[in-house]
């Protein structure tokens, strides 16, 4: 096996025994870097010297047995979380020049933790997006066919950790954008519980939705990556004190005890045959593992879930991006006649059209007259919705439901028809606006290309989606496959 392709805890594994340096780790990944990323694409910004600075520090820390379990490996940050010093675009022509004058709490604590750091990934613009095309700079590419999108709007993060660009990275979730590219890109990926990890120094998307999570290889890194981040932070008024589990000690390898619920509108219409006879497979395998499974699950309000998210979302994000004047941050029009012009252009030009048409919906969805037919109804919906997870989750302890409906579309395919990419999201959005967590991991090949499984708990049971899918990759070996890149 390549250094490149190892587990974070096995890559930890090797420094901590000193087989190899930190300096010599992030040396491998930079060249894998070199190699691949004319043909992925996943990068905004590559790092090198950050990170060989951090390995150095990191490699002190190995030599005073001051280690942790993410001390010098090598791991990447989704390009709409600050970083201090380091340019932090959100894929946007108007934040392409800002450097962040503070860390997110997230990069605080993974610099705590010794991370090193090999660059910020590409996404869809400002994170609204399912394909990573929105990019203002370009499109990423799928490791595992370079004419297929990464899915988005974390593309970056899930191309990257599948091509060996980095042993993790954070990717932030407002209605799948952490699941759907893991899914599409063979990774694991959890978006964590609405309040589990702070959002502080998150550029704000849709704050209600927002939460930043791991990408890796397997569940067990991404239990590690997620103790790492999670945890109250005062500078985060939504960001819950509870005490942070130790989320590696949740892993068994069996399921016995478990109840797992199917709902069956998640077996939508349009659904892919090979996506769905990959994801009956991967069930029956977790029935095979002790779980009892539950087919008579319904959540009959899913439907309405994507509409409820076209209008909470971009009415946030209207709210949200109104910061964008060309007064405070980034890009500013500077030859306007009057102040008025100038922020008309500002926006005009710093925006994609994909990010205009959600300021758009946001304006209109909230603007007087309209406002209680479409807002306050979507709200009132979005109670329901929540209502029904919480009736589901007196008999079952996690879903299993698809991640995605297809596999990963070709580039372009979508981009002219926003209903068609909205659509990509129908079963990871519910999750979002019921506020929880929710898990995607490898579970098979269609046509060649990954399906993703989706595993959704109650509130804060991050240990039991995780412990699914461990048992899961304790018995398959879908994760473990690489692209041949
Ligand atoms: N694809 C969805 C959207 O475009 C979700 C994006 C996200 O989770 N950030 O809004």
């Amino acid at each position: 096996m390549n250094l490149y392709d190892l587990t974070v805890r096995q890559a930890a594994e090797i420094l901590r025994k000193k087989e190899l340096t930190s300096v010599e780790l992030t040396r491998a990944v930079l060249d894998r870097i070199e190699a691949v990323e004319d043909r992925v694409k996943a990068f905004v910004t590559v790092t090198p010297d950050l990170a060989l600075e951090q390995a150095r520090q990191a490699d002190g820390r190995l030599a005073r047995d001051d280690a942790g379990p993410l001390t010098g490996v090598p791991g990447l940050i989704k390009d709409v979380i600050c970083t201090r010093g380091v340019r932090t675009t959100c894929s946007s022509r108007m934040l392409e020049q800002f450097m962040p004058p503070y860390d997110a709490a997230v990069v605080e604590r993974l610099n705590a933790a010794g991370m090193v750091m090999v660059g910020k990934s590409n996404m869809d613009e400002f994170a609204m997006g399912s394909s990573t095309e929105n990019s203002a700079f370009y499109p990423t590419r799928n490791p595992w066919d370079l004419e297929r999108v990464p899915g988005g709007s974390s593309g970056g993060s899930a191309a990257a950790v599948t091509a060996g660009q980095c042993f993790y990275a954070l990717g932030s979730d407002t209605g799948g954008s952490i699941r759907q590219p893991a899914g599409f890109c063979n990774v694991t990926g959890l978006k964590p519980t609405y309040g589990r990890v702070s959002r502080f120094g998150l550029v704000a998307f849709a704050s209600s939705l927002d939460q930043i999570g791991p990408m890796t290889r397997d569940v067990a890194d991404t239990a590690l990556v997620l103790g790492a981040i999670a945890g109250h932070d005062p500078r985060d008024a939504t960001s819950v004190p509870l005490p942070v589990p130790d989320y590696l000690q949740a892993l068994r390898p069996d399921l016995k005890g478990l109840r797992l619920g199917i709902p069956r509108e998640y077996f939508v219409e349009g659904m892919q045959a090979p996506v769905e006879e990959a994801l009956r497979r991967a069930i029956a395998q977790l029935q095979h593992l002790g779980a009892t499974v539950d087919w008579e699950v319904s959540l009959p309000t899913t439907p309405y879930a994507l509409a409820v998210y076209y209008i909470i979302a971009p009415s946030e994000a209207s709210a949200n991006l109104a910061r964008y004047d060309g007064v405070k941050y980034g890009y500013s029009a500077l030859d306007a006649e009057s102040m008025w012009e100038a922020m008309e252009q500002t926006r005009q030009h710093g925006f994609g059209p994909e990010v205009k048409r959600r300021i758009m919906l946001g304006t209109y969805a909230l603007s007087a007259g309209y406002y209680d037919a479409y807002y306050l109804k979507a709200q009132k919906v979005r109670t329901l919705i929540k209502q029904e997870f919480d009736a589901v989750f007196q008999r079952c302890d996690a879903l299993i439901t698809p991640t995605s409906p297809t596999i990963p579309f070709k580039l372009g395919e979508k981009v002219s028809d926003p209903l068609q990419m909205y659509l990509s999201d129908v079963c990871t959005i519910p999750v979002n606006i019921a506020g929880l967590p929710g898990m995607s991991i490898p579970a098979g090949f269609a046509d060649g290309l990954p399906v993703g499984m989706q595993i959704i708990g109650r509130p804060f049971a991050e240990e039991t989606l995780l412990r699914v899918g461990y048992a899961y990759q304790q018995a398959t070996d879908w994760h473990t496959r690489r692209p041949p890149l």
